[in-house]
């Protein structure tokens, strides 16, 4: 549809200039060089159609928006058996905070918080050797897009500096909710994290999650009853201690990650994926979430009519 192209150059000019209010993330040495100026949206339907715009072809480090699929496999894999060593509920603190672990005997409040992702690592690295490229192999599958890969100087700069998420396994491992090597586990996290991937990949990855578990194959990749909780914990913590005020403004449930992507699923229509390196004060892409907000209004004046 014409319309959507034109709807999505028209926000794109009109959410980029949000980019000046936000900072690189500096605390992963190669986030910090990536160009700020970089923006793209995608947007993938049910029809199977593809529209973008800017630099939605380029591929960027999809940090935290790993952790949506990381949870996917880990359904697949264990079902509701996961909630017993990870919550669902919202949190206030930081992704990167510590203090509700200890308060809560080392069971992550959701899969979003860096210590809920760091226990589906654990979990995954229990039955894969190489948990890692299971998470870039699931995305490559979804996306139909068998390039994808880590970027490992990424991943290794990230370990470097991983002092926050080695100390999130080591005080889940006292609680006994750890169960692997924690170095291992968080360089496979660190991993995870540094998929590169494009606007255009993500959107057409998460896009079973808009069509009740399906993909673009027909294959049933989760139970529409897994697709409701995923879709759940993503608007309620997808983009953590904004994740109300987040689904307040725009009512969708979206996934962030400090490389700048944004991606969010509109339940029976499609996929959303806007990517602008400078984030918020949260850690959200200050672009990317005002550029996926404007699209969710657009589709409630119904301009795609
Ligand atoms: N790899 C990052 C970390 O563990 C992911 C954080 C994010 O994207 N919010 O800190």
């Amino acid at each position: 549809m014409q319309k959507i192209h034109q709807c999505i150059e028209q926000i794109a000019a009109s959410a980029q200039p949000l980019a000046a209010s936000g900072r690189l993330a500096d605390y992963i040495p190669a986030l910090r060089e990536v160009d700020p100026s970089k923006f793209g949206i995608a947007v993938a339907t049910l029809d199977g159609a593809l529209y973008t715009t800017g630099d939605a072809d380029e591929p960027f480090s999809i940090q935290s928006i790993s952790k949506l699929f990381a949870l996917v496999f880990a359904l697949r894999l264990v079902g509701d058996d996961l909630w017993e060593r990870v919550g669902r509920l919202p949190s206030s603190s930081p992704f990167n905070s510590l203090i509700e672990l200890e308060k809560e005997s080392g069971k992550p409040r959701n899969p979003y918080l860096n210590a809920g992702a760091l226990v589906v690592s654990d979990l995954l690295s229990s039955r894969n050797t190489q948990m890692e490229m299971a998470v870039v192999d699931l995305v490559r599958k979804l996306s139909g897009n068998p390039a994808i890969a880590y970027d490992p100087r990424v991943a290794a700069g990230e370990f470097e500096c991983a002092h926050r998420n080695k100390a999130a396994a080591h005080l889940m491992k006292s609680f006994g909710n750890f169960h692997n090597p924690v170095d291992a586990v968080v360089s496979a996290y660190c991993s995870q994290c540094a998929i590169a991937a494009s606007c255009k990949d993500l959107a057409a990855a998460a896009l079973f999650l808009a069509n009740g578990g399906i993909d673009r194959d027909g294959r049933q990749v989760l139970e529409p009853r897994q697709v409701h909780q995923i879709c759940a914990l993503t608007m309620s913590s997808g983009t953590y201690e904004a994740s109300g005020e987040t689904a307040f403004t725009i009512g969708l449930p979206i996934k962030s990650g400090v490389g700048g992507g944004v991606l969010a699923v509109v339940p029976g229509f499609g996929t959303v994926c806007a990517w602008s390196p400078p984030l918020d004060a949260t850690g959200t892409s200050a672009a990317g979430l005002k550029a996926v907000e404007l699209f969710a209004l657009s589709m409630k004046k119904t301009v795609f009519a």
